[in-house]
Parts: C-alpha cells; structure tokens; sequence
C-alpha cells in the first residue's frame, strides 16, 4: 500500500480482475490502510493494479465494515511487464532475504528463485512476509506487476531442471568476467542476446568447489565478476541487477 510519489496517489495491487465499473473489494488490512490511515472517504480516487488488465483510476464506493468497495472507473495505462528477468539467490539471513526481495521488485525482476546450497545457512524463510514485501515495493515503484516469490529448492535441481533458451549471469566471486564486457552482445552480432535471463547469488559462504565448477561448465551460463571485493549477498545482488538493467534491461528506454 503507497501513496503514489509524484503522482501523488495512491497504488493498491488487487487480484480481481479490472474493467470500467468492475467492483473491487482489497483485503480488509488494505481496506484499513485507506480508511483509517490515509483517510480515504467515499468518492475519493486511487490507482489499482492487477499485474494483468494494466492500471485503473478506480473509487471508493462503500465504506463497510467488512471493508471498502472500489470502483474501476478508467484505463490509465495499458499492462506491460518489465524484462524477462529472474533473481536466484541462495538462502541468506532473513533480514538480507527481505531487502533482496525488496530490492528486486523495485529492479524489474518478475521472479525471485530461492535455493539452498552446500554452504546454505538460512533462517525460518516465511513466504507470506516475502510476498507482502515484494507487493508494497511493486506498488511503490509504479510498476504494473508484482514478482513472484518461490519456495527455496536445491540448487542442484533448479539446475537439472532449467528452462531451454535462459542464460544464467553467474555471479562468481572467485573469478568470473567483467560484468559489463561479458553481458555485451558478441561485436560481430553473432547470436542475439537471449531474452530471459537469470541472475545467481551465492550464499554468505560462496559456493561449494564442486558447485562452482557445475555452474560454470554448463552450457547456458554467463559466470561474471562484480569486481575485486567481496560483496555482501544483498549488495551483490543489487549490483548485479542494475548492471544487468543497464546493459541488456529496459533502462534504456
Ligand atoms: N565466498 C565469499 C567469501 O569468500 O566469503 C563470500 C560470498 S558473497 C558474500 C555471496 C555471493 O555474492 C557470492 O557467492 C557471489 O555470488 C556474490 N558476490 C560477492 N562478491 C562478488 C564479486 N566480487 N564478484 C562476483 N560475485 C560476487
């Protein structure tokens, strides 16, 4: 829940499908926010997205006590989704699994993929908290989708079951090369730049050797440095997306 800055109003993301006059009813925490926290009365208007029929001017229409009822009133903007980007990132400590999700909405990822590895030290991962956090930064960032977050599985099987025609940006501390260089399409236009991408970050320990030598010996990985230091996993994963963003994502538009 956010009030829209600049635009100066309000974002909600909603499931139900939105059509001019299609009844709206957000959750009752939603419904709370906006009567009891932004004051919002009858008539009073907000912007609602559902990540499929684009972003609507809707309005409240009844204020009950089971929750608000909105209103879709108009098309604002049609749906678009960011690039095909993934995060998969290895299970952290909860508060840097928090930011990451955070920051991955706000950097155009439409997927966050978490994975247990050989070093994987991880708290409790409470998926419902993840959601709600990748939820309020897709309604802060203006965007018209809101990434899924997914259960933690094996790196190992996220591997023998990878998608045909995905690139994998290895994000590889001990050697990997230089982001930007390798994320470049080949001078001599040979091979177009795959749409879909995935980006990994290890765990605090790194991968295990054999991990490693996986990763890097498989046929659709990218294995890149993010430069001399060693990056927290949250920093590497914000750094990896804005190089990613920049050099092959949609900020050049
Ligand atoms: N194994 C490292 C160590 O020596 O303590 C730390 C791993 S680092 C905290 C977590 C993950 O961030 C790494 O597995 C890698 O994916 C990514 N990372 C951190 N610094 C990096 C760098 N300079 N280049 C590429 N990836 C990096």
């Amino acid at each position: 829940m956010w009030a829209g800055l600049g635009r100066g109003m309000i974002r909600l993301h909603v499931p139900q499908p939105l059509a001019a006059t299609a009844p709206v009813a957000p959750t009752l925490d939603q419904s709370r926010y906006l009567t009891q926290v932004m004051r919002l009365k009858v008539g009073d208007e907000l912007l609602v997205f559902n990540g499929r029929d684009g972003e609507w001017r809707a309005s409240v229409a009844e204020v009950l006590k089971k929750g608000v009822i909105l209103r879709a009133e108009d098309l604002v903007r049609p749906q678009v989704h960011g690039p095909d980007l993934e995060l998969i990132v290895a299970v952290v400590k909860k508060a840097r699994v928090e930011t990451i999700v955070e920051k991955a909405a706000e950097l155009g990822a439409r997927r966050v993929r978490l994975v247990l590895t050989k070093r994987t030290n991880a708290d409790r991962i409470r998926l419902d908290r993840l959601d709600a956090i990748a939820e309020e930064a897709a309604e802060q960032t203006g965007r018209m989708d809101v990434p899924v977050v997914d259960d933690p599985v094996r790196l190992d099987a996220l591997l023998d079951g990878w998608e045909a025609g995905r690139r994998l940006m290895f994000c590889d501390e001990t050697g990997g090369a230089p982001a930007m260089t390798a994320l470049q399409p080949s001078p001599n236009g040979e091979g177009e730049t795959p749409a879909k991408w995935s980006i990994l970050i290890g765990p605090e320990g790194g991968f295990s050797p054999e991990e490693g030598e996986r990763l890097r010996s498989l046929p659709f990985t990218t294995a890149v440095s993010l430069g001399p230091r060693i990056l927290r996993a949250d920093t590497a994963a914000i750094a990896a997306m804005t190089l990613w963003q920049a050099a092959i994502g949609d900020w050049d538009r």
